[in-house]
């Protein structure tokens, strides 16, 4: 099949759909019943079966033992993909590690169509940093300026207040995991070093990216910072201090809300350092972490 500019459509591409057809039963096995099938995808799909039944052939895996499929439409005849319901398409993250799946995870963003359509994030995608199978999660609402540049979460003014309240914890950063609701910076016209708070639609595009980090990472405990992050994940219109004070669930995990770091930085008041510290011991009080005298004191005054 030749494309409008004359390429071959099939140049470099397998002969055979058995790839494909063992990488959809590997899903399959791990539970997955749904593939987004995109319309190019289903044209080279349809191709692979027209011409195997030309050739009087089947479109099986080499595995003839392999018994035929039921109930997954994983597996479903080409000519009839099932594809999910608009808004409910998730990341397909593959690997046999939780670093090996976050990078296959990491790997999807960048032509994740809800996020493309958008056109109001920039283009620099900051991922997230940290112990994939770590037993804290910290989860922010999106990049900034330095966050862009150097391609990490928290690693401006918010991010050193972060490490040091980690540290203050007993934590170095690289035993967490730390990451944003939101993968790019937030774009203004004439953007310089200025950054805007993520929309809730550029909330709900990136989500089944947090929600698949959860899954992977499965931490025994997440942290929301801040409101934007608080609310996108509970899906609640609620203000941080309604929310802090208790343990939510978040796709099975307790979820503690607790202020962001920058407002802290920009709220030196002594009680409002107390409040973060609190949901912090809380945390540290859940996972069964020492906790020193001097620590329950921190800005007790
Ligand atoms: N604020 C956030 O929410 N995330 C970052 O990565 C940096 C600042």
């Amino acid at each position: 099949m030749l494309l409008d500019d004359g390429r071959d459509l099939y140049k470099g591409m397998p002969t055979s759909a058995a790839p494909v057809i063992e990488y959809l039963r590997q899903l399959e096995a791990r539970g997955v019943t749904h593939v987004n099938v995109d319309d190019e995808a289903r044209l080279i799909l349809r191709e692979f079966y027209m011409r195997a039944r030309k050739q009087g052939g089947s479109i099986t895996a080499s595995r003839a033992s392999t018994p035929a499929p039921t109930t997954s439409s994983a597996t479903a005849a080409p000519s009839a993909p099932q594809v999910a319901k608009k808004g409910t398409e998730r990341p397909l993250p593959a690997g046999n590690t939780a670093a090996k799946k976050l990078a296959s995870l990491k790997s999807q963003v960048l032509q994740w169509p809800a996020i493309k359509q958008l056109q109001s994030l920039r283009k620099t995608m900051v991922f997230s940093v940290g112990n994939p199978s770590a037993d804290i999660m910290l989860i922010g609402e999106a990049p900034g300026f330095d966050e862009e540049r150097l391609g990490e979460p928290f690693v401006g003014k918010a991010g050193q207040k972060l490490n040091g309240i980690l540290k203050a914890m007993g934590l170095e950063r690289e035993q967490v995991y730390i990451t944003n609701l939101v993968k790019f910076r937030p774009s203004i016209p004439n953007q310089t070093t200025n950054n805007r708070k993520p929309t809730p639609e550029e909330v709900a595009a990136c989500l089944p990216f947090v929600s698949e980090e959860v899954k992977i990472v499965a931490p025994k405990v997440i942290i929301a910072l801040g409101s934007t992050a608080a609310q996108g994940l509970l899906g609640k219109k609620a203000s941080v201090a309604s929310l802090r004070g208790s343990f939510h669930d978040y796709q099975g995990v307790p979820l503690r809300v607790t202020y962001h770091p920058s407002y802290i930085l920009h709220n030196e008041a002594t009680s409002e350092k107390r409040k973060l510290w609190e949901d912090m011991l809380s945390v540290m009080e859940y996972m069964g972490m020492p906790i020193s005298e001097k620590q329950r004191g921190y800005f007790a005054s």
